[in-house]
């Protein structure tokens, strides 16, 4: 059975209850009500009959019954002895009624005659002036009006609730109708995008702040983030494979021309491209995978631990040395605050190390290397400087792109992936820190990563949107921040 319908049903069966609820409750109330102007009229005229009747001395019990009959109540007399005295109509009088109107009460019941009449019997005492009782009065009055009525609003109440039922399940089932119309439409389109494969196109926006509104919204998002990624992807595959050929080509070449030649000079020097090549090839696989890794999000929510900042800017820093002592370039431990922030360790020491890597591998022998570690306004500054030659400034927007690697860097430095620098603004936005670069040509470079520091006593806090620090947000133009 369809939504649709489901939903009409339910809200029919829901009405039907409130109708039946509230037509019971309307019925039982009239008819209460009838009951009790019944009642009222039977206790009115016996009070009347037996003030008028036994005002007047030595009257005759059995003339009480014998009055112009007002409207539709009829009297029975019975004496002391328990016979009828005036019998108007045959009205069987049961012993409990008898006897309990005869002990001074005055009791009503609703009987049935043997001609199928229902009516209303209500038994008073006469009590004569003195007070002894001296036989019963019994007024009796049909109910065929009351039940007439009383059937009539039951077939009026039936009626009424039928077609309002109607009604109000008409009314559901056009404005389910409606309202699924749109969910209908929303589905079709998600189907035609599915065949097409055409992230490109969006469901049109109802405009309307409503579930509707909000799920075509949620969609088209969605369809934006999706088309995102995928674009992204497909240019990462792109790109991957371009990056790829170049080092194999190159490779490939110089096998050739080394089985070539005969000369030792110009094969060392076929090797030694060839080498660099071969490491260059090795590095670029080892980011992708790492890349791809994080991509995959095995690693790209970070396990989240206590890191203490200062013990690893030491492992990083002993680590650079053994490095930069092949170039003869100085490292330097310029500052250390104690400091430490949540995040994952691992992935923060491959951070660290693309960057000091990179300030090794771009400075040039005897150069010199600094890093430092400062607690900033509850962040944890810390700073990658080299004595480098420096990165143009046109390039410093594009050096955290994938594969980017400035036209220098190709001609000089044999071995760059072109994929540190993203693996590195990757891991800080997991972080939810930043990273910053001042760099000017002939000078040196300088990279700056923030991450916040972890509060006293505090517990890991995931899902804490990052907070830009002040004097971050008020830094005079920071060469490059991602
Ligand atoms: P690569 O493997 O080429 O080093 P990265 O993504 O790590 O790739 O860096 C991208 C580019 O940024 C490099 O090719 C280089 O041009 C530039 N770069 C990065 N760090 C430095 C630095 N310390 N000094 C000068 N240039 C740098």
């Amino acid at each position: 059975m369809s939504l649709r319908w489901r939903l009409t049903l339910l809200s029919a069966l829901v009405m039907a209850v409130v109708f039946a609820i509230f037509g019971t409750i309307a019925y039982f109330t009239v008819s209460l009500f009838l009951y009790r102007a019944v009642d009222d009229n039977l206790e009115r005229q016996v009070a009347a009959t037996l003030i008028y009747g036994l005002s007047r001395p030595g009257t005759d019990i059995s003339q009480l019954g014998d009055r112009d009959e007002i409207g539709t109540v009829f009297y029975t007399v019975i004496d002391t002895e328990g016979v009828v005295r005036y019998p108007t109509r045959s009205v069987f009088i049961s012993d409990p009624m008898y006897n309990q109107a005869m002990s001074g009460s005055t009791v009503k019941s609703t009987q049935t005659l043997s001609d199928g009449t229902r009516v209303r019997v209500l038994s008073a005492p006469i009590r004569i002036p003195t007070g002894t009782i001296v036989g019963v009065l019994q007024a009796i009055t049909p109910l065929d009006m009351t039940d007439h009525l009383l059937n009539e609003l039951k077939v009026f109440l039936g009626v009424a609730a039928f077609i309002l039922l109607i009604v109000a399940a008409a009314g559901s089932y056009i404005l389910t109708g409606r309202t699924l119309r749109a969910v209908e439409s929303i589905t079709r389109k998600a189907h035609q995008i599915e065949l097409s494969q055409d992230l490109t196109q969006r469901i049109p926006s109802r405009g309307t702040d409503d579930e509707v509104g909000h799920l075509v919204d949620t969609f088209n998002q969605m369809l934006s983030r999706l088309q995102a990624a995928f674009e992204a992807q497909r240019r990462f595959i792109a790109d991957s494979s371009h990056e790829l050929r170049t080092p194999i080509t190159v490779i490939k070449s110089n096998m050739h021309l080394l089985r070539r030649t005969t000369d030792p000079a110009e094969r060392t020097e076929l090797i030694d491209i060839t080498e660099a090549e071969v490491s260059r090839l090795n590095r670029m696989v080892n980011d992708l995978l790492y890349m791809a890794q994080m991509q995959a999000g095995h690693d790209l929510k970070p396990v989240l631990r206590h890191v203490e900042l200062d013990s690893l800017l030491l492992d990083v820093f002993a680590r650079t040395r053994s490095i930069a002592a092949l170039k003869n370039q100085k490292v330097m431990l310029v500052h250390e605050d104690i400091a430490a922030c949540i995040g994952d360790r691992d992935q923060l020491q491959h951070l660290l190390l693309n960057l000091a890597d990179n300030a090794t591998k771009y400075t040039p022998e005897g150069g010199t290397i600094a890093l430092g570690l400062w607690q900033d306004d509850g962040w944890a500054r810390l700073e990658v400087s080299d004595s480098g030659p420096g990165i143009p400034e046109e390039d410093l927007p594009h050096i955290f792109e994938r594969f980017f690697r400035t036209p220098d860097a190709r001609q000089t430095v044999r071995g760059g992936s072109g994929l540190g620098l993203a693996i590195v603004k990757t891991i800080a936005q997991a972080h939810g820190g930043r990273i910053e670069v001042f760099s000017k040509v002939g000078e040196g470079t300088t990279f700056r990563l923030w991450l916040r520091l972890v509060p006293e006593s505090a517990t890991p806090a995931p899902d804490d949107e990052p907070f830009v620090p002040k004097q971050l947000q008020e830094a005079e133009g920071p060469a490059a921040t991602i």
